[in-house]
Order: C-alpha cells, then sequence, then structure tokens
C-alpha cells in the first residue's frame, strides 16, 4: 500500500525526533520520583522544576503558575469546576463552539445549579464582543473562550475578551491547544487568569498537558483542586510528575519557540496553495473566517456529494477528518458546524484538513489531487 498522506494535525501530531530523544532517559535511567528525598528524587525534581521554569517563560508567568495535567480535557475540567464550584449558582460564559471538555463540564454544572451562557458565532465563526458585554451579570465567576478552534481553526480576539474580562472582575479561562503552537500568547498581555493546552498537539506525547493558572486566584482561593492525593504542584493537582512526558513536552515546546514563526508562514503557504487548488476545481465551501483562523486549518463542504463515500475513497491515500476526530465517537453532525448554520446536507459533505510541521510541498499536491479528483468521481456517479 502506497503511503497514506497524513493532514490531520489538529487530532494529533507525531512525536518529535528531539522530543523521543529528551524523554528517553527518564524511563529507565533517571526514573526517580520527585517526591522521593534521596538522590533519584533530587534529580528527578529538578528536571521537573525546569521543565516548569521553561514552560513558565513560555507563557510569561511563573513557575509555580504552572501545572502539570494529562491533557487539556482534564485542564479544562479543572478550570471550570475548580473555579465554578467555589460559590453557589455561579455564571459561566462560553461559546457555543467550544471543544465538548468545556460543553459538556457546562452541561455538568447546570445540573447542579449553576448557569451558563453559550453565546452564538457569526456564519465565519466569530463571536461579537458587545454580546459578551450584555451577558455579563453579578454571578458572572468565569469566561471560557477558545484560542483557534479545532474544527474550523477560528480564532476570537483573545486580547479584547481578556479586557472584558478585567474590567468586570470575571475570570478568563483560554483553552490555547490548538492555538499555542502558531502564536505567541502572553497571558499577562491578553489577560487571561487560566490558559490549558495539551502536548500531544505540539509533536510532544500524548497524556500530558498544562494549565496556568494566575497565583492570585491560588491564594485568595478562587479555585479549588479537583485531583487530590500525594499533595504534589502545590495540592493543585495531586499524583506522581509524569517525568519523561514532562520532559518531552518541554522539548516539545522548546521547539515551538524555536520555529514558530517560521512554521506559520510556512504553514500558511501550504495550505494557500491547497485551498486554492480545492476551490478552484470543485464545488465548495470554506466554513470559517478565512482572516481569522488557524493557519493550519481547512474546512471545506463540498456540494452534492456523499460525505462518508468520499472518506471511503480516499482513505487509502489520505488521513483527513470529517468532523472532529475528538467527536469521531458519536454519528451525531459537527454541533460546530451547525452553530455556525452550515445546513446538514453541506455538513454531511464537510473535511477538515489540518496541516503540520512536516508537511511537505509533495503532499499538499498529493491531497489536492486526491480530494479533486474524488469528488469530479462521486459527482459524476451522482
Ligand atoms: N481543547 C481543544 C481545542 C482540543 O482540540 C482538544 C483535543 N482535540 C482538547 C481540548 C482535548 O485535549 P486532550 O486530547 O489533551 O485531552
Amino acid at each position: 500500500m502506497s503511503k497514506i498522506t497524513y493532514l490531520d494535525y489538529q487530532a494529533t501530531t507525531p512525536v518529535d525526533q528531539e522530543v523521543l530523544h529528551a524523554m528517553l532517559p527518564y524511563f529507565s535511567q533517571s526514573y526517580g520520583n520527585p517526591s522521593s528525598s534521596h538522590f533519584y528524587g533530587i534529580e528527578a525534581l529538578q528536571v521537573v522544576e525546569e521543565a516548569k521554569s521553561y514552560v513558565a517563560n513560555f507563557l510569561e508567568a511563573k513557575p509555580y503558575e504552572i501545572f502539570f495535567t494529562s491533557g487539556s480535557t482534564e485542564g479544562n475540567n479543572l478550570a471550570l469546576k475548580g473555579v465554578v464550584r467555589k460559590k453557589e449558582a455561579s455564571h459561566i460564559i462560553t461559546v457555543s463552539t467550544e471543544h465538548k471538555s468545556i460543553l459538556d463540564v457546562c452541561k455538568q454544572l447546570e445540573t447542579e445549579g449553576h448557569s451558563v451562557t453559550y453565546l452564538k458565532p457569526n456564519p465565519q465563526g466569530l463571536i461579537a464582543l458587545e454580546d459578551m458585554r450584555k451577558a455579563i451579570n453579578k454571578n458572572t465567576i468565569i469566561i471560557s473562550v477558545m484560542y483557534g478552534n479545532n474544527e474550523i481553526g477560528t480564532i476570537q480576539d483573545i486580547k479584547e475578551i481578556g479586557k472584558i474580562a478585567r474590567e468586570n472582575n470575571v475570570i478568563f479561562h483560554c483553552d490555547a491547544t490548538q492555538g499555542i503552537g502558531y502564536e505567541k500568547i502572553d497571558v499577562t498581555d491578553c489577560g487571561i487568569d487560566i490558559l490549558t493546552f495539551s502536548s500531544h498537539k505540539i509533536y510532544g506525547p500524548k497524556g500530558i498537558g498544562i494549565i496556568f493558572i494566575n497565583n492570585k486566584l491560588i491564594d485568595k482561593k478562587f479555585i479549588s483542586s479537583e485531583i487530590q492525593g500525594g499533595n504534589q504542584q502545590r495540592n493543585m493537582r495531586s499524583g506522581t510528575y509524569n517525568v519523561p512526558s514532562i520532559v518531552g513536552f518541554s522539548k516539545a515546546i522548546e521547539l515551538v519557540k524555536n520555529n514558530r514563526d517560521d512554521n506559520r508562514i510556512n504553514t500558511l503557504n501550504l495550505r494557500h496553495i491547497l485551498l486554492e487548488k480545492i476551490m478552484a476545481e470543485t464545488d465548495c465551501i470554506l466554513n470559517g473566517s478565512l482572516q481569522c483562523r488557524l493557519p493550519n486549518n481547512i474546512n471545506v463542504s463540498l456540494k452534492g456529494i456523499d460525505g462518508q463515500k468520499f472518506m471511503e475513497m480516499i482513505s487509502d491515500r489520505l488521513a483527513i477528518s470529517n468532523g472532529s476526530a475528538c467527536n469521531s465517537g458519536s454519528q451525531k453532525p459537527s454541533y460546530v458546524l451547525e452553530a455556525i448554520g452550515v445546513p446538514p446536507n453541506l455538513i454531511q459533505s464537510s473535511f477538515r484538513i489540518s496541516l503540520g510541521r512536516p508537511t511537505t510541498e509533495e503532499e499538499v499536491f498529493e491531497c489536492a489531487e486526491t480530494m479533486i479528483s474524488t469528488y469530479k468521481k462521486l459527482y459524476r456517479i451522482k
């Protein structure tokens, strides 16, 4: 079988070779538990502290504001549950196109007596800041808006949202899982109080993530932990440190930092080529704003074809996604596309193509050729 071109980097990324090499010694050579007080423990703790400092620097935060989690799902759960459950009848503001690890938590919190405003984006996927201002009430405790949508790539105006939150004394949480690889996010500058992201979207190992929590929230006890146990990580997140993954994650962040600008430009160029070709040769609609968009994301609806059949026909050449991979367990139409008003017949024929650091021009041509020829075949069959 010929190689299947992988263009699903928003679902996950391969571990970078440099990351892998950095991790290897921490499985069976330097395997100490950072909580142990002997040589092996001290050695491991030092590595963890270095990683924390590195990440803190990356976000313009303090090392004691960084906590390792198992990924963004855990981080998002902690951000919302940890804050909202501190008070009775809290109010949350979020967006109807957020990741399920936000929306499902919101649903849960609603059953506990809290309330949620789900802001509706426009057809471009963008929310109106005026709607956010209007939604704030005396019980509003947290605003949660992602940086870069996982399905349509839309980037919201994070800085302005941060300002609104500050002006109204509301905590601002940002799920930066999809954006962190492409944009510098300075938590102070953006007014972000809590930030979450995950290693496996930036060429690090799976099963590890970060939550940044502004120290003021911890000092003032505005947030409580969700996982209790061995008191690690200032009691905010107990559990033995996953040292190899922490090392790998930190290396992955270093690579993002060193390559971010080049990577963004390169990815944008490749996406431009791919999108132009698909738009020129098929009857399709681009879902979501082109301007306010992650550089690696394309989401198109190919008109008049059977999406399932299309996926079957490309499956031996192309790995892309129809709907979000995070929701692939469900057969329901994409709620993100529904939220921006894409009609059901087009949702079923919508595809997310996401480019990555290893993507080459050759792969982009291969993808365009496969998409276009399959589209033409299916259109004719119809
Ligand atoms: N938020 C966003 C925006 C995501 O794209 C994802 C992963 N698809 C998550 C949260 C969940 O991340 P994790 O896989 O690390 O739990």
